[in-house]
C-alpha cells in the first residue's frame, strides 16, 4: 500500500490590509535645487514653524524639523512649485495629513 504523503504546509501569512501602502519611493523632485530653493524662501518668509491649523505642538514646532507639504499633492495634480500650494508642517502634522490624503485616494478607487 502506497503511503499517503502529507500535503506540504500551504498556509501563508494572511494579508488583511485591503489597501496596503504603496512602496515608498523617494521622489527626486524633493531633492531638486528648485524645490530646496523654494523651501528656503518660504521658511525665510513665513518662519520655521508648522502652519497646520490642527497643529498641537507647543509653539507650532518652531525651530524644529519642518516639511514643505503640498496642499494638493503632486500625485493628485497639485502645482509643485507654487508657494500657495505649499504649507509648512511639523513631522506630526505632515504624517497625519499624508495618511489622510492616502486614505481618501484609496477610498476613491472603490
Ligand atoms: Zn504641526
Amino acid at each position: 500500500m502506497a503511503r499517503i504523503k502529507a500535503a506540504p504546509l500551504a498556509i501563508k501569512a494572511a494579508e488583511y490590509r485591503t489597501a496596503p501602502p504603496p512602496a515608498k519611493m523617494p521622489d527626486p523632485f524633493y531633492s531638486s535645487t528648485a524645490w530646496r530653493a523654494l523651501m528656503a524662501d518660504i521658511i525665510a518668509q513665513r518662519g520655521r514653524c508648522c502652519e497646520d491649523p490642527d497643529c498641537s505642538k507647543p509653539d507650532r514646532g518652531r525651530g524644529g524639523r519642518i516639511f514643505g507639504d503640498h496642499i494638493v499633492e503632486l500625485r493628485d495634480g497639485g502645482a509643485p512649485l507654487d508657494p500657495r500650494n505649499i504649507m509648512l508642517r511639523c513631522g506630526a502634522c505632515h504624517t497625519r495629513k499624508t495618511a489622510a490624503a492616502r486614505g481618501k485616494r484609496m477610498a476613491a478607487r472603490y
